[in-house]
């Protein structure tokens, strides 16, 4: 290009001609893998799975929480292919309310656990009101911080909401895919605040609740039905100021406990008081854990359970199914609004509103 700058009348003054600026572009780029999610083949999916290479296994759940038909296709196929090599595992449920200590405590325990017993650790979680949890891997890792980045451990949050049923399915098969993949101690963490404790009973070996030390009425707040399937209650924060009302609120947890039933397991569910944050206790914790653990499996309970719980699910599913098939049916779904606003006039009854509903939907069946 012809410069200004060089003509006659500017002396002492050169400007060479310019390089060709570089391109921004890697030239070796198009060389590399594309970073498109490769897809899978159900054999791909549970040799990888088999294997336990974490990436397939990440991808095996995504297409477990998916909702689009032809992935739950190759997701259940998948699981079903995963199911001889699963089972062998110990399931424990964490429930406390928000605030209760259960990211700090998980840490520690998933420490804890690892350094004791050896093995790999799966955390998954049941949380169907979550707007946290969306899929939002990072929100996960910063709340177990160290846990996160341990090798031997896989943390996944919660299947984004949904309902309750559907969220806790989702979550009960990533436990099937993850024991396939070797990990031998799965944690299933949920915010105690309804429902969802149930849920994750019916899917796991010791129900672990952990409370806090209040106001002195901390039995109020919690509900019978949650106490009741607890195998351990534990009392987080005892430490400093709050350590003697921590163990206050044992005492009162360990008479309260007197009042149910025995549980069918034949344990007497325990109370222990801890700190996830300084770390005190947690050793005992787990001791009783694992003391469960031996005890059920001496007395057959363990396998009793596990099996009462695989035809829980089986139920689950078919009603899961059935209802799903009913909401969807083309002529329900023209016809619910109506029937519903009937009712509500007064012009229906509820069984007369519901029967017409439900011969509408067999005899279309029928067709
Ligand atoms: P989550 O909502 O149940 O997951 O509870 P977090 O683990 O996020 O804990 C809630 C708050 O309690 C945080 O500020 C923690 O630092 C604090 N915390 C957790 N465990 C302990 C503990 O053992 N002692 C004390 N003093 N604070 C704790």
């Amino acid at each position: 290009m012809e410069h200004p700058e060089n003509s006659e009348e500017y002396k002492g003054l050169v400007v060479n001609a310019g390089v060709e600026q570089p391109s921004s572009v890697n030239p070796y780029l198009k060389n590399r893998p594309k970073r498109k999610k490769r897809e899978y083949s159900v054999a791909e999916f549970v040799e990888g799975i088999v294997k336990g290479d974490v990436t397939i296994l990440s991808q095996a759940v995504t297409l477990v929480e998916s909702l689009k038909p032809e992935h739950q296709v190759v997701a259940q196929e998948v699981i079903e292919k995963c199911l001889p090599y699963s089972g062998n595992s110990v399931r424990i449920g964490i429930s406390g309310v928000p605030g209760a200590g259960k990211s700090t405590s998980i840490d520690v325990f998933g420490l804890h656990v690892l350094e004791q017993y050896g093995g790999k650790l799966a955390v998954l979680a049941i949380d169907p009101s979550s707007e946290r949890s969306k899929g939002s891997i990072l929100g996960d890792k910063t709340r177990m911080e160290k846990l996160s980045v341990h090798p031997k451990s896989f943390i996944r949050p919660s299947p984004s909401a949904g309902s309750l049923g559907g969220v806790a399915r989702k979550t009960r098969e990533t436990i099937v895919l993850c024991e396939a993949a070797g990990f031998d101690k799965i944690f299933v963490e949920t915010v105690g605040v309804g429902q969802s404790e149930t849920a994750v009973h019916s899917m796991v070996d010791f129900f672990l609740l952990i409370q806090l030390a209040g106001t002195g009425d901390e039995l109020q707040g919690i509900k019978r039905g949650i106490m009741e399937m607890a195998d351990g209650i534990i009392i987080n924060k005892a430490d400093g100021d709050n350590l003697e009302r921590a163990k206050l609120a044992a005492t009162q947890f360990r008479n309260a406990l007197h009042l149910f039933p025995a549980p069918e397991s034949g344990w007497t569910p325990q109370v222990l008081t801890y700190s996830g944050f300084y770390g005190l206790g947690v050793k005992e914790v787990w001791d009783m854990v694992y003391n469960y653990i031996d005890f059920v499996k001496q007395n057959k309970y363990f396998e009793y359970r596990r099996n009462e719980q695989s035809k829980y699910w089986m139920y689950e599913s078919i009603n899961e199914h059935l209802r799903d098939s009913f909401y969807h049916n083309a002529q329900i779904e023209a016809m619910l609004a109506e029937q519903e606003a009937q009712v509500l006039r007064g012009n229906l009854t509820s069984f007369v509103a519901a029967k017409k509903l439900l011969d509408t939907y067999f005899a279309g069946m029928k067709q």
